[in-house]
Parts: C-alpha cells; sequence; structure tokens
C-alpha cells in the first residue's frame, strides 16, 4: 500500500487515476478547489452544476472535493451512491450561521410562507425549506413564485438583499452570511480600479452591498467565468473566492486577475479555509480507504430532496 506522503505529485496522481478507474468513482469539485484538484476532477463547477452532475452521474462512488454541505447535497441526490468528502471537517461559516432550532423558531413566526433556502445549507435547514436555490439560478427561483408569494429566504443576507433589489420582492431574509465574501476591502477594491486602468470589478452577491454597488458585473463563479470569457476588458479586480483564477486563467491566459486583499490584513488571504482543507493526499486516502462516508438517515434524505429537486426542476425548465 503506497503511503501518499512518499509519493512525488506525478505518482500521487497516477495513484488516484488507478482507484478512480478500479473502484468506478468520479471526483466533483468547486472552483475553489485549489489547481491541483481541479486539474485531477472529472468536473468542475459550481454548486448548482456540482448538483446536477451528481444527480446523474452513474459512478459508484462520488469523490466530493468541496466542503461538506456540498457532499450532503450529492448523497441527497444519490441515495444509493457511497458519498465520499476527503476531509470531514470542511465545513462552510454560511451554512453554519443557520442553525436548525434557530430556523425553526424564525419561519413559525411568518406562517403561510414559501421558504427558499441557498444549498449553502445543511441537509437539516434543507428538510425545513419549500425550495433550495444557489446564486446560479436564486433570482429565476424567486421570479418562478407568484408576486404575492411571502417568501423566507435564507440563509445569506447579501444574496438575498441582492435578489430583493432585482426582483422587487420583499423577501424576509434570514441574518446570515460567508465569512470569505464579508472579507473584502472596498478601499482595497478602489485602489485596485484606480491603480489598473479600464479594469472591471466582478463580484459574487454573496459579497456586501458597497462592494455590489461598485461592481461592473455580479454573478455566480460560473456568470463570472462566462462574463470574463465574453467581455472585451483585460483587467478584472475578483471578488469571489480565488480559486475561481485558475479556471480564468486557463480560459483566458493573456488577460489579468486580480485578487482583494482582506479587510483585516492579520488573515492574510481572502481564500476560503474550509475549501482548502481538501488535498490531493486526503483524495488519495479517501478513495483508497472510502471513508469518510456521508451517511444520512433515510427519512432526513427523502425531506431533504423535496426543495433540491423543485430547484433542479426549475432551472432545467429555465435551461440553467
Ligand atoms: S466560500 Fe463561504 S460560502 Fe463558500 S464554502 Fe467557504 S465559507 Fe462557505
Amino acid at each position: 500500500m503506497s503511503d501518499p506522503e512518499n509519493l512525488n505529485k506525478n505518482e500521487l496522481v497516477n495513484e488516484i487515476n488507478i482507484l478512480r478507474k478500479e473502484k468506478n468513482a468520479v471526483i466533483l469539485s468547486h472552483f475553489y478547489q485549489t489547481a491541483d484538484i481541479q486539474d485531477i476532477a472529472d468536473f468542475v463547477g459550481d454548486s448548482l452544476a456540482l448538483s446536477q452532475q451528481a444527480a446523474k452521474t452513474k459512478a459508484d462512488i462520488i469523490i466530493f472535493a468541496g466542503v461538506y454541505f456540498m457532499a450532503e447535497t450529492a448523497k441527497i441526490l444519490s441515495p444509493e451512491k457511497k458519498v465520499i468528502i476527503p476531509d470531514k471537517g470542511a465545513g462552510c461559516s454560511l451554512a453554519d450561521s443557520c442553525k436548525k432550532e434557530d430556523f425553526e423558531k424564525f419561519i413559525a413566526q411568518y406562517p403561510g410562507s414559501t421558504v427558499i433556502t441557498y444549498v449553502n445549507t445543511t441537509a437539516e435547514i434543507k428538510a425545513l425549506s419549500d425550495i433550495s436555490c444557489t446564486s446560479s439560478n436564486a433570482r429565476q427561483i424567486v421570479e418562478s413564485l407568484p408576486v404575492d408569494t411571502q417568501i423566507i429566504f435564507g440563509p445569506d443576507r447579501n444574496l438575498g438583499n441582492y435578489i430583493n433589489s432585482l426582483t422587487g420582492r420583499n423577501m424576509i431574509v434570514w441574518n446570515g452570511s460567508c465569512h470569505v465574501h464579508e472579507q473584502f476591502s472596498l478601499e482595497a477594491i478602489v485602489k485596485l480600479k484606480n491603480d489598473n486602468s479600464g479594469a472591471k470589478i466582478i463580484a459574487h452577491p454573496e459579497c456586501e452591498m458597497p462592494v455590489r454597488i461598485i461592481a461592473d458585473f455580479i454573478g455566480s463563479t460560473s456568470d463570472l467565468l462566462r462574463f470574463i470569457k465574453e467581455d472585451n476588458s483585460n483587467c478584472y479586480i475578483v471578488a469571489t473566492e480565488p480559486g475561481i483564477l485558475h479556471k480564468m486563467k486557463l480560459a483566458k491566459p493573456d488577460k489579468i486577475f486580480l485578487t482583494i486583499p482582506p479587510k483585516d490584513s492579520t488573515c492574510g488571504c481572502n481564500e476560503c479555509n474550509f475549501m482548502k482543507m481538501i488535498t490531493l493526499e486526503k483524495i488519495y486516502n479517501s478513495l483508497k480507504f472510502e471513508k469518510p462516508e456521508v451517511i444520512l438517515d433515510q427519512d432526513l434524505i427523502k425531506r431533504a430532496s423535496i426543495p433540491i429537486k423543485r430547484m433542479l426542476d426549475i432551472s432545467q425548465k429555465h435551461r440553467l
């Protein structure tokens, strides 16, 4: 048995390839993973695309290079498959900002509401929801409901407020947030803009309102990637987790992509520490030993699958 610590990167990738073939496994990676993981993944995408891949894969094992709620979503959509997350500690500050007991009390205050929650939630929160959404489809999900529907939206306050501003709906928004997207320094963005004539600011909707206001384009990671491919500028200030820069640079090697320093200079960079807990070595071990596996109660899977499937149906209808 090979010890991953004794293997160089090429050997490690080779071993991963042998194991994935032997075990009919697929490696799904989020855009926020490191470049070496994105490069070996069978599929790289945002939360929506990863959910869609998880739902249709023919593999027996899904290795999820992302954070725990994403692996849970894959398990909910493919309960018959073995879903493995290489590090179970890869959590999410946004999902953690919405606890089941608190959210139950919150929604009980607004009887008759339709509850839409971002996919960045635990399975238990999904089970309390009517429809899931991602940053790619949140607007279409909200607009698919009659205008007089009272909507509760959670857990991201920035995405919720942004969707309110786009749709003119007055959704009741849960007060949660992502620590990565709230770290971008407005002053640093303005300075980068001043120092780089013609640079465009592109931002994820989980960013705070002042950043969204000065952004030239706002969208999910997939939307941002599509934008830089189609837009004719040659420099971008990218307000989302810097893992996405790997695909941006591959798609447009001649363009310049600038990352933004955090407000808190002691925290060094704007990487998602949870996403970066996954490594090639951990992927190798998880394939080899087929753990840690995501195990969910059957009843929870049944209840949590309803809002996700509703989201996927609406997305398919709108071809998102
Ligand atoms: S970037 Fe934010 S929302 Fe995404 S996984 Fe990390 S903490 Fe969660």
